[in-house]
């Protein structure tokens, strides 16, 4: 079993010309709500690559909030572990121009609210074979939630995004830290992924950067390093690449698969989704995942 302690957040997206500027209004052409959050997100990758999962966080009392659930538990996903609390749902309010460029502002709601995992929360942890943790809750519930899947012996795999500075406290817990390339700069402040890599072994066990169409690169202290290329394909929308790739890796891993056979997963299962639109919509099955596999 997968526990994710993380964000749920209804995405509110318009698509327009152009964005309006302040004063300004403008008439979209399209408009669409899709479930989102890093949290959710990979919650519904790990579903998806074939793993059983507990969603641990939090929605409003809000409409958005009833749509969350049930499409987390429709990814066959156990939702006792998502509380509801007074007020909004976590909301991503995002403008696409025909450009396809975006701005976006994400107002936390319920997810601001979660001080920490509850008893339950922890004993859901504690039964894992691993725990998948991004940066979209505050910091002190990502720290709790990790120290306890330490104490453990729960692999953490931790998605440092947003990125933002990371304490030691958080590190000295995670097993394997899984930025994007830009996250793995900002983190480290060194230039180019070998030595982001390099960087971030000093700080943590094992490291995983993904590399968009380039691929991936994974290290660990104990020397082992691999560098993956991605699938080669046509791309549509990369929304949740990561998110993806990091969910079918901890499965795989969890199923016992070598790093190399678990990054050759992930691999085919992020281009999988790339080449669909939308977040978890474009999330592939085991079964899709397998029949894809070279
Ligand atoms: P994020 O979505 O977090 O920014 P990346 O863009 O690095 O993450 O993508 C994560 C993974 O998705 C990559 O390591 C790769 O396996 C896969 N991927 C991303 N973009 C493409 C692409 N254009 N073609 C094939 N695979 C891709």
């Amino acid at each position: 079993m997968i526990s994710v302690f993380g964000s749920a957040n209804m995405d509110l997206v318009a698509y327009v010309a152009e964005a309006p500027k302040r004063g300004e209004t403008v008439t979209g052409h399209r408009f669409r709500t899709v479930p989102g959050g890093k949290g959710a997100n990979q919650a519904i990758a790990a579903a998806r690559a074939g793993a059983h999962v507990a969603f641990l966080g939090a929605v409003g009392d809000d409409g958005f909030g009833a749509e969350m659930r049930a499409t987390l538990a429709q990814a066959g996903i156990d939702v006792r572990g998502l509380r509801e609390v007074p007020g909004p749902s976590g909301i991503a309010h995002i403008v696409v121009d025909d450009e396809g460029g975006n701005s976006i502002i994400v107002v936390p709601g319920a997810n601001g609210t979660i001080a920490g995992p509850s008893g339950e929360d922890l004993a859901a942890i504690a039964r894992s074979d691993a725990l998948l943790l991004q940066l979209e809750l505050p910091m002190e519930a990502v720290v709790a939630a990790a120290q306890a899947a330490q104490v453990s012996g729960v692999p953490v795999y931790l998605t440092p995004a947003p990125a933002r500075p990371l304490p030691d406290e958080l590190l000295d817990a995670v097993t394997t830290i899984v930025p994007n390339e830009h996250e793995a700069a900002a983190i480290t402040g060194a230039a180019g992924a070998e030595a982001a890599l390099d960087a971030l072994l000093e700080r943590v066990e094992e490291a995983l950067i993904t590399l968009g169409s380039e691929g991936a690169l994974y290290g660990s202290r104990s020397g082992e390093r691999l560098r993956v290329p991605a699938v080669k394909v046509e791309a549509v929308d990369t929304t949740a690449a990561g998110d993806t790739f990091v969910g079918a890796f901890a499965v795989a891993r969890s199923e016992g698969m070598s790093v190399a056979d678990a990054l050759g997963f992930a691999s085919t299962a992020a281009a999988l989704s790339v080449q669909r639109e939308g977040a978890s919509t474009s999330m592939p099955t085991r079964h899709e995942i397998e029949a894809a596999l070279p």
